[in-house]
């Protein structure tokens, strides 16, 4: 079986879907590595050490005419999918606005349910473990990154020096999961003052667990989904947190949010209101900014932007492909050993991918297969989608 490794085409993304360690543990596992030359040049992964590594790197039209699997990080473009045979499966990164969630998905997730309906026979969604651990530490030090124009440069520990005495940065995480804990332990062992809030009750003794102090709201409600993920807030609910939050968002300088909820648009967890009321220099790095929106009125994905009363808003889309080396290696190491459970059950030697959707694995990564949806959440959503398209 020929797995194969594309080149991201997608703006900024510098990762690669497999590195060179892993490819000789998919050859030890029965399968023949194709890499796209380049593939892994931006995450300083040269064609030379995959074919050290025991692959083949090849061009383009060859990866995708004898390929069998194609491993990815984002999502195919428009000429990639035009280039997908029928019998060829892709396995790729899910995205938090990607993850089935019940009930109708905001607009733009619609271009992730079009590629489950144009998969060819098999397609299959990775998870990205290792992006939010990486994206939590590096969004903490861009927190920090003072002396930026228009950011107040301020000291993370509390300094005693013979010139007086500076305060320890107040900094605040939005959304404590994966990457909101990796935040405030970074924070704190820079010394900063740290706060973290979040609307999944069990998360307040994971956030005082890291010594920082867990931010109860009078207006909290339980929020906690399927999954051990977050469900959305209903109107009332959003509003009353916007409204209380607010008060704890103007006393800090450096505020990190990473809020999501699978299958839907990131929570705006910090109105223009409360951006107004902040102190200038003060920074927000805005992990929820995508093209659906994020968890901050006014931020731009991949921008830095300066409102008018001096605020800094990173729009902090895809931090993990600014640390492309150590997120390849990470994401590289998921979806092998995915791929790798996949194709277990076949002959070693001859080996092919084996769908089983009653097993619990495939059951949660398999999107479709023989030309059907067979993915229940996403198969909901499409008729969902049909359905409200012939109304
Ligand atoms: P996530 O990326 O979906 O969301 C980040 C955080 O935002 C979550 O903690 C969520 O509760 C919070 N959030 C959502 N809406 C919010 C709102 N309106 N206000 C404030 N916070 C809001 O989640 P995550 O970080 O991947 O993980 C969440 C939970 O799921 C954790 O307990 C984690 O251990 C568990 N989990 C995660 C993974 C994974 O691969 N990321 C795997 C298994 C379990």
């Amino acid at each position: 079986m020929k797995v194969a490794v594309v080149k991201e085409g997608a703006p900024g993304e510098r990762r690669v879907a497999l590195v060179p360690e892993t490819v000789q543990k998919l050859s030890q596992g029965g399968l023949e590595v194709l890499v796209e030359k380049g593939a892994g040049d931006s995450a300083w992964f040269p064609d030379d050490t995959y074919t050290a590594a025991g692959a083949t790197v090849t061009t383009t039209d060859n990866l995708y005419a004898t390929a069998d699997v194609i491993l990815t990080v984002t999502r195919p473009d428009e000429a990639a999918l035009g280039r997908l045979r029928s019998g060829q499966a892709v396995n790729r990164h899910a995205r938090a606005a990607d993850r089935p969630a019940p009930g109708p998905c905001p607009r733009g997730t619609r271009r992730h349910r079009d590629l489950a309906r144009r998969a060819a026979a098999h397609a299959v969604a990775g998870p990205g473990h290792g992006r939010a651990d990486l994206a939590g530490q590096r969004r903490r030090v861009q927190g920090g990154a003072g002396g930026r124009r228009g950011v107040r440069p301020v000291s993370f520990p509390l300094l005693i020096t013979a010139a007086g005495t500076a305060r320890p940065a107040k900094l605040l995480v939005l959304g404590t999961g994966v990457a909101g804990l990796q935040a405030i332990g970074t924070a704190r062992r820079l010394g900063a003052q740290v706060s973290g809030y979040d609307v999944r009750p069990a998360s307040k003794g994971e956030v005082e667990s890291l010594g920082a102090t867990f931010i109860d709201l009078t207006s909290a409600v339980s929020a906690a989904g399927e999954g051990g993920y977050a469900r959305e807030l209903t109107a009332e609910e959003r509003e009353a947190q916007q409204a209380e939050l607010a008060t704890h968002i103007a006393r800090h300088d450096v505020i990190i949010t990473t809020a999501q909820v699978p299958g839907r648009r990131p929570p705006l967890l910090i109105t223009a209101d409360a951006v107004a009321a902040m102190a200038p220099g003060s920074v927000i790095v805005d992990m929820g900014s995508s093209p659906l929106g994020g968890n901050v009125a006014g931020s731009v994905p991949g921008e830095a932007v300066v409102t008018p009363n001096g605020v800094t808003i990173i729009g902090a889309e895809n931090l993990a492909a600014s640390v492309p080396t150590a997120a390849s290696n990470a994401f590289s190491r998921n979806i092998s050993a995915l791929l790798l459970n996949l194709v277990s059950a076949s002959d070693p030697d001859h080996r092919e991918l084996k769908i089983d959707t009653t097993d619990d694995i495939q059951a949660g990564v398999v999107v479709a297969h023989g030309g059907e949806v067979v993915h229940p959440a996403v198969a909901k959503l499409l008729a969902a989608d049909s359905a409200n398209q012939g109304s």
